[in-house]
């Protein structure tokens, strides 16, 4: 970022700066030009996109299809274990860099916002984390996402679901049992504010789908006139 580029690397200024937004692409680690955040122009182009028109029907929704009604969904690329383009969501999550889920979810919104994907959404949730996982990340990354998503939509951020309980490690259980498992997970809280019938539920990654199907089949019970729409920055390969 330009700012950062004009202060004396050593200062402290400097170090904070850079801490929040890092000045190399954290996809090649490549040294970001001004204008330039998180990916450079040359990753954001070798970015394994998923084309998500139309938003009612691609990869993603098909994916998710199930019994619950889900009106929209996109995913912004294709997550490859091992693959440079995960290491930006790595670094969201797990490198104690929010600003880098928020300046992501800002970089996918302002292209589904070209597509009109956000129109008619009333409000944006996200997956929530498990209260202890939260405490010790100290933030939960799809709520910073969802920020981005606000940030360039102007549409409100609603904390609608809340994760009852963790369910351990999902890696060995079945897709079937996976979803036994999240949907008991997440509950809906209160009632969404008068106004509000289109929702739209955020998430970093989808893999087998569970969890974010499990935050949609919360509020469907809880609210089954609310109109359901899913977002995520990433979805892996042969969930
Ligand atoms: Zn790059």
């Amino acid at each position: 970022m330009a700012e950062t580029k004009c202060m004396n690397p050593g200062t402290l200024a400097h170090k904070i700066l850079g801490f929040v937004f890092p000045d190399i692409c954290l996809a090649c680690g490549r040294r970001l030009v001004d204008g330039e955040k998180v990916i450079c122009l040359h990753c954001q182009g070798s970015l394994p996109r998923i084309n998500c028109i139309p938003h009612t029907d691609n990869a993603v929704h098909r994916h998710l299809a199930s019994t619950i009604p889900i009106e929209k969904a996109a995913a912004m690329f294709v997550y490859r274990r091992g693959d440079i383009f995960t290491k930006p969501i790595h670094t969201a999550k797990y490198g104690g860099r929010p600003a880098v889920a928020r300046e992501l979810g800002r970089m996918f919104a302002a292209r589904l916002d070209k597509q009109s994907f956000f129109n008619s959404i009333d409000a944006i949730t996200p997956v929530p984390l498990h209260w202890w996982k939260h405490i010790k990340r100290g933030y939960n990354q799809s709520e910073h996402i969802a920020r981005g998503i606000a940030d360039i939509t102007g549409i409100p951020v609603h904390t609608h679901l809340l994760r009852a309980s963790g369910h351990g490690s999902q890696t060995q259980l079945s897709r079937t049992r996976r979803w036994e498992n999240a949907s008991a997970t997440y509950l809906c809280k209160g009632k969404p504010q008068n106004g509000i019938e289109h929702i739209l539920v955020v998430d970093d990654v989808i893999t087998t789908g569970a969890t974010i199907l499990a935050c949609c089949h919360a509020l469907h019970q809880a609210h089954p006139q609310l109109r359901i729409s899913v977002l995520s920055l990433a979805m892996t390969e042969n969930t």
